[in-house]
């Protein structure tokens, strides 16, 4: 089952119905300041017991740290997305087969201190990057399933991802642990 069935993909003007992201309050030269507070925020889940981690609150539904992976990933794929975008004429970018990957990188047997090793590595090189565009550079595009993407667009994108499934790594924690929803460590450090 694809998480992605009923994606409902950010674009001016649209706040996310599940996590309140705002599309047009997000400056996509803030994206890589934003990205590491969030990230400190996983850090501070995949403190968690590992079983808790990789539990799954039901069968379709990812397990913590499999979310994580999926963060840690696309912080390597945008980043990759958006070198790509800005040094090529729009070129074709592949799709990220998202739910294929989950089972082919293991990443429920991932170790949650690596994950955050690196999450953290990949979100510096990607802040590092967009801390390099300016000007007409993020308009420039890639496309994408028949679509065009801006930099701007994969900038905000990320963001709300990782904004996204946090939420998504907080309810996994919930409904899978016994002591409710405070037993896991939940303050940013
Ligand atoms: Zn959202």
């Amino acid at each position: 089952m694809s998480l992605y069935l009923d994606w409902d993909p950010p674009r001016p003007g649209w706040v996310c119905a599940e996590c309140g992201f705002d599309y047009d309050a997000t400056a996509p030269a803030a994206v890589g300041e934003l990205l590491g507070g969030l990230v400190r925020e996983y850090h501070a889940r995949l403190l968690a017991d590992v079983e808790l981690l990789r539990a799954h609150p039901d069968p379709p539904t990812w397990s913590a740290l499999e979310y994580a992976c999926h963060v840690r990933d696309c912080l390597a794929l945008y980043d990759w997305r958006i070198r790509k975008v800005l040094s090529e004429r729009s070129p074709r970018l592949p799709q990220m087969r998202r739910d294929a990957v989950v089972v082919e990188r293991a990443y429920n047997a991932a170790e949650p201190a690596a994950v955050a090793v690196e999450m953290a590595d990949n979100r510096a090189r990607l802040a590092a990057l967009l801390g390099e565009v300016s000007g007409a550079d993020w308009h420039r595009v890639g496309v994408r399933e028949g679509e065009e993407v801006s930099v701007t667009w994969m900038a905000i994108n990320t963001l709300h991802e990782a904004h996204h499934h946090l939420m998504d790594v907080d309810r996994a924690l919930d409904r899978s642990g016994p002591s409710g929803p405070h037993a896991h460590g939940r303050t940013a450090s």
